[in-house]
């Protein structure tokens, strides 16, 4: 009986992407949804073996992969990946065939309502990192791990996480991290995101003298803005990303393009639709003004698919405005999964003051710019505080009912239990509706290339 159940939702589920692409009538069918993990490669300074951000231009690479924190023994990379093996375990109760009942059971613990059951098909973006001597003994130990496509053995490119995550086509991303050293004003679970384009597009003009005042930026959502070190101001961060983000090249100390420290056409380093076609290289190459490819910002121009895409609706719904005032979808899929964590773990009488939602991390991070999908990514604490340490050991199963909860509720909402916790979660879904492009199919749903 069960396995006929199972025969029928196929054959329903294939009719309707035949008939009515990705969304037949207002939701999808089935939804994707990758739990990303972050680091679990070898960092080095041997960046020809160990690095990231393979560029085509030099052929080499230009940054050392990035480890991840560690402290007194605890290594992120290890952590969040047994809590994302742990909330994929939950997440797949919503697979297709398998046994909504135990999800079921687990929302029993939220709400009041009858749970409605919708088919979620999870992955992770990479394979687990324990094994360091297992890793290090490899051709290529960081081939998994890589967020940027790199040279295989016969020198041919191959898809790095970046690239592996936007091929699935995802409608929701949540990346985890930890952080080894905090902060006072840091202290909690941060959302980490990427600021608007036309934020950052202000910041060019700004650089390019077509604009002198700074309220752009100060008056901005976006003013507490991550900063590097303390020597400058976040204002000054701010311009040094916006020039990196557009042109490649960061900004020297005296705030001029720094053409020794070249970062990369990050969009041309993932295989998606959104890079240069074929032969940009040879154009890049001499950087000509007027271009996509100038290294003088005055001449700076923004053309091409990538450029597009930033300046699109669908880029402004994920990065800007939204539920939490700012930061968009991506800012709102954060924010709830970090209040499903700490209730979870509220429900479990795990009450502590450094549990709280505080304040994000806001630059141009690769992952959120670069990956296809609402994308939550979350810092979870950090490896130094004592309490976030028991909670990342001792925990674990209850940040990941969290986590698993928060995607379940993004996707179809959750109307809670009436509580009175300081980190209630809204419960409210995301309006994938938004997404929907013209021909019928999502912004989401669009080839990989
Ligand atoms: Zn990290």
């Amino acid at each position: 009986m069960h396995h006929m159940k199972f025969i029928a939702t196929i054959f329903i589920v294939g009719t309707a992407l035949a008939v009515g692409g990705l969304f037949e009538n207002t939701q999808p069918r089935v939804y994707r949804v990758v739990l990303d993990p972050g680091h679990g490669g070898i960092g080095s300074t041997d960046i020809e073996r160990f690095g990231d951000r393979f560029d085509l231009l030099s052929k080499r690479y230009l940054s050392p992969f990035a480890e991840g924190a560690s402290h007194k023994g605890l290594w992120e990379h290890a952590l969040v990946y047994e809590i994302a093996a742990k909330a994929k375990a939950i997440l797949d109760y919503c697979a297709s065939g398998n046994d909504f009942s135990k999800f079921r059971t687990i929302l029993r613990r939220y709400t009041d309502e009858e749970p409605k059951q919708i088919l979620i098909e999870t992955s992770l973006s990479r394979g687990d990192s324990k094994n360091r001597e297992e890793i290090l003994a490899r051709k290529d130990p960081n081939a998994e791990y890589r967020l940027y496509d790199y040279p295989g053995e016969n020198g041919a490119i191959l898809p790095a996480r970046i690239s592996r995550i936007n091929a699935k086509k995802p409608h929701l991303v949540v990346c985890l991290h930890m952080t080894r050293d905090y902060s006072h004003t840091y202290r909690g679970l941060n959302p980490v995101i990427v600021a608007p384009h036309s934020l950052l597009h202000e910041g060019l003009l700004y650089l390019q003298g077509k604009i002198i005042n700074k309220d752009f930026f100060y008056k901005s959502p976006y003013a507490d803005w991550f900063q590097e070190s303390n020597k400058k101001n976040s204002f000054y961060w701010f311009l040094s990303d916006v020039a990196s983000y557009f042109t490649g090249y960061p900004l020297d100390k005296h705030g001029k393009l720094d053409l020794k420290s070249f970062k990369g056409y990050r969009y041309n380093m993932v295989q998606w639709l959104y890079r240069d076609a074929p032969g940009w290289e040879e154009k890049a190459r001499t950087h000509p003004p007027d271009s996509r490819y100038a290294s003088d910002i005055i001449r700076f121009m923004p053309e091409g698919k990538f450029w597009q895409r930033e300046k699109s609706i669908f880029e402004s719904y994920r990065r800007d405005g939204g539920e939490e005032g700012f930061g968009g979808d991506n800012m709102y899929a954060t924010s709830e999964i970090i209040r499903y964590i700490l209730f979870s773990l509220h429900l479990k009488g795990e009450d502590h003051p450094h549990q709280k939602i505080t304040r994000p991390y806001i630059s141009t991070w690769s992952v959120p710019l670069l990956v296809n999908a609402v994308t939550a990514f979350v810092e979870l604490g950090s490896l130094s505080n004592q309490r976030h340490r028991y909670l990342f050991t001792q925990k674990q199963d209850e940040i990941a009912e969290g986590i698993a909860v928060g995607v379940y509720s993004l996707l179809t909402g959750i109307t809670l239990r009436k509580n009175s916790y300081h980190y209630a979660p809204k419960g409210k879904r995301i309006v994938f509706e938004r997404y929907r492009t013209i021909g019928g199919t999502s912004y989401f749903d669009q080839p990989a290339e």
